[in-house]
């Protein structure tokens, strides 16, 4: 996909020597505008003291005691939210799917441009090759390169002649294992294995769009079922991709937690689905922007993909309406382009306001994932996970794109060209 120069390698790995000490730095990032959490009132010209990766200190100018080691950011005009989380990723592009031979510097580029860039210091990994993510996770926690907490699935579950149409080729390139499964004593048994080996969740491929006359291919709440109660009963979540309603009754039957997508492609929710979700306790992932870039890919007339969008939109807002627990997520990593400005502007047209969309970005996530003890807010004690935005997300929603700077657990993981 991406070619590294020689040069930007020799920079990047410069970057690698210096970046073992980073952990341990004192950081102060004084004059910013701090935004805490989602519901936390601004505070103006604040100072937030970081030590060993966690959050020391978080204050007004005057009131903060400024430690005299400490590397010193200035953030005047900027607005520091925590780090955010994207729950719908995928290592699959090129440069991502031999996560155990590629050099650290060149993965560390890749995972930076994809993720790390737009703010994503944590990040769910919903379905790859078989251990590539666990792979990556432990190449990052090792220290050997920079990138986001990665939370992950590992291989999803098709059903029996139900691997999608999509990753058939990447499959087939890297020699994988089908990953469908006919019975529900065959869905445990891997579901079971793959637990033990570390994936944090499990993900169902409920609805599996397979292409030609047949369409959608449908696990049977058998099969779902068997999974999900697995997973459930080591405290896992369970994703689904759902693709039509049918799909949707499934998941609910079989107990999921998490839907990955919303269904426009089947036609608006009927009536009481948006409460029997919620209901239910189930969380959304809308990834808005997905729909669009793969009708684009069919080559649909403008209008009918405006129309998928309106119905994606609809089912977003009956969902939140509902009091729904949404979830941010792109479907980037299948998807090239990383750039969420125009997710953001999607959920915005649904009725999101900035405070709304950072919920889904961080506390949200971080409390669906037991991770809120550490992870969506600025506060004492947290990860110094956080990032910089170059202007106000009250003012406009897409300032929640406008990435200046990005620390995970007090270690810089981008840093925007002055
Ligand atoms: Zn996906």
């Amino acid at each position: 996909m991406r070619r590294i120069s020689g040069w930007a390698l020799g920079v990047l790995l410069c970057i690698c020597v210096t970046t073992e000490t980073a952990w341990a730095q004192t950081w102060v990032i004084e004059r910013a505008t701090v935004v805490a959490s989602p519901d936390a009132a601004p505070l103006a010209d604040a100072v937030v003291v970081v030590r060993d990766g966690r959050i020391a200190s978080v204050g007004s100018g005057s009131e903060v005691e400024v430690p005299g080691d400490a590397r010193r950011i200035d953030a005047a005009g900027r607005v520091l939210v925590a780090g955010f989380w994207n729950s719908h990723v995928h290592f699959l592009l090129p440069g991502l799917t031999e996560v155990a031979e590629a050099p650290a510097p060149v993965l560390e580029l890749e995972v930076r441009s994809l993720l790390s860039r737009w703010g994503f210091t944590s990040v769910f990994d919903l379905g790859g090759l078989p251990g590539n993510a666990r792979r990556l996770r432990a190449r990052i926690e090792a220290g050997e390169l920079r990138g986001p907490r990665i939370l992950t699935v590992d291989a999803p579950f098709y059903p029996a002649d139900g691997t999608p149409h999509y990753v058939r080729d990447v499959m087939k390139q890297h020699g994988a294992p089908s990953a469908e499964v006919a019975t529900p004593e065959q869905a445990r048994g891997r579901a079971r294995a793959q637990l033990e080996e570390g994936a944090d969740g499990a993900k169902l491929f409920i609805g599996a769009l397979v292409g030609g006359p047949q369409g959608v291919v449908h696990m049977t709440p058998a099969v779902a079922g068997a999974v999900a109660e697995t997973a459930h009963a080591v405290g896992r979540p369970v994703f689904a991709h759902p693709s039509t309603t049918q799909g949707l009754e499934i998941a609910l039957q079989a107990g999921v937690d998490v839907l990955a997508h919303s269904t426009p492609i089947d036609g608006p929710w009927p009536e009481d689905m948006a409460e029997r979700l919620v209901a239910a306790d189930v969380a959304l992932v809308p990834s808005l922007k997905l729909f669009e870039v793969e009708l684009r890919k069919e080559s649909l007339p403008p209008p009918v993909i405006e129309r998928f969008l309106g119905i994606g939109q609809q089912q977003l807002r009956a969902f939140r309406e509902a009091g729904g627990q949404v979830l941010f997520g792109t479907d980037v990593g299948y998807i090239t382009d990383s750039d969420p400005h125009r997710e953001y502007a999607l959920m915005a047209g649904a009725g999101m306001d900035w405070r709304a969309i950072l919920t889904s970005l961080t506390t949200e996530p971080a409390r669906r994932f037991g991770h809120a003890a550490r992870s969506g807010r600025i506060a004492p004690g947290m990860d110094a996970d956080l990032v910089l935005l170059g202007h106000d997300p009250a003012t406009d929603v897409l300032a929640l794109a406008d990435v200046v700077w990005v620390m995970r657990a007090g270690q810089i993981q981008y840093e925007a060209a002055e």
